[in-house]
């Protein structure tokens, strides 16, 4: 089959590779329908993560159930299903209760980091545990809202969440990717009564103030935020970025007693944490890998009632083919570009 393969920092090809096989009797293999480049891809493609080159990439996909193994009972064979981006064992206590970033047998994995997992940026996904990963995409959920339920979507829905929202509160979103403006959306669901969105990126900050945000340029994110709140500080931060400047700035914003939430990922191997300042703060500090299929309960009924609208963050449609050249672009922020849905038919 075709897929997208990392060789080393910014050199991702599009090449023929042995197609995946499934695991055990409760497997299943995923025609891969629409696949999608995620934030976390890029710290990949930038050499910030210890990946082996020949590894096929990619954790955010939708697709046709081909094979199932003889154990798997919630998808059938031509089922249209969503797969989550980070599975664990399926089996423990928590991971059926969809906790599976905090599996029991420690084995939580993400698709397209490791050898073990290969991505599903590509034309079929090999997935262990399917019946705890996969989900039949049910009705009133477009393909592309499927692509977003399987990574960031949750992930921002969980940024939100553990930024314990009051109705009311001033919340500050750091960062107007894909990632941060869904955390926008899921702010607004919780009763935050004003959204700060900071952003370098003039495009990222005009569809933040279209989603319902309050636009921040980076550069005046310190007078604006100090203005807004009576120099009292946000009530709540959500970092989604990913860099150490914005933790710290994340702690900075926030007012003595309020909560700092971190869906970021940072590949730094520690970030200076200024304890004084946190312990003076009375501050909470929450950070995670997003738990997927703990939050589709919650998360597939908004979607298919029209509450949330989250596909507005795709700008560009390719071919899987045009992969490498997707990534480029992705990184290089150019031609106004988000968030990239790839079609492995294309
Ligand atoms: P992205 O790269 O498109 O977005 C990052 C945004 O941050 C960009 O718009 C960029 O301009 C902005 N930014 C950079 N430096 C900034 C600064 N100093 N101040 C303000 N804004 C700044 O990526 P994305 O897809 O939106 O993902 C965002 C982060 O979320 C990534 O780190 C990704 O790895 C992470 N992520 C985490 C999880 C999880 O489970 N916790 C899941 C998915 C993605
Ligand atoms: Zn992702
Ligand atoms: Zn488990």
């Amino acid at each position: 089959m075709k897929a997208l393969v990392y060789h080393g920092k910014e050199d991702m090809r599009v090449e023929s590779v042995p197609d995946p096989t499934p695991r055990d009797a409760r497997s299943a293999l995923v025609k891969v329908e629409r696949a999608a480049i995620c934030g976390s891809d890029l710290h990949l493609y930038h050499g910030d993560m210890p990946v082996p080159p020949g590894l096929v990439v990619g954790h955010e996909f939708v697709g046709e159930v081909m094979e199932t193994g003889s154990d798997v009972a919630n998808v059938r064979v031509g089922d249209h299903v969503l797969v989550s981006g980070v599975i664990g064992c399926g089996q423990c206590k928590r991971c059926v209760r969809g906790e599976v970033v905090r599996c029991e047998r420690k084995q939580t994995q993400v698709f397209g980091v490791g050898p073990d997992l290969p991505g599903g940026q590509a034309e079929a996904v090999a997935v262990p545990g399917a019946d705890h990963a996969i989900r039949p995409i049910p009705e009133g959920v477009s393909v592309e809202q499927a692509v977003l339920l399987t990574d960031i979507l949750p992930t921002g829905y969980f940024g939100a969440r553990n930024a314990d929202i009051e109705p009311g509160d001033t919340v500050v979103v750091i960062g107007a990717g894909p990632v941060g403006l869904l955390a926008l959306l899921s702010a607004q669901l919780f009763g935050a009564a004003r959204i700060l969105v900071v952003d370098r990126v003039p495009e990222r900050l005009a569809l933040a103030k279209e989603l319902g945000g309050i636009p921040v340029p980076a550069a005046e994110a310190d007078a604006t935020i100090a203005e807004l709140t009576n120099e009292q500080g946000a009530d709540r931060v959500i970092e989604a970025v990913g860099s150490d400047a914005t933790i710290l700035k994340a702690i900075d914003w926030v007012r003595p007693a309020g909560t700092v939430s971190v869906i970021g990922v940072n590949t730094s191997p520690s970030v200076p944490f200024p304890m004084v300042l946190a312990l003076m703060k009375d501050l909470t500090f929450r950070i995670g890998l997003v738990p997927v299929p703990e939050l589709w309960p919650a998360l597939i009924p908004l979607v298919a009632s029209g509450r949330l609208q989250p596909e507005r963050v795709f700008t560009h449609r390719m071919g899987l083919s045009e992969g490498a050249e997707a990534y480029r672009l992705f990184s290089a922020r150019e031609d106004g570009i988000l968030k990239v849905l790839l079609d492995p038919s294309r």
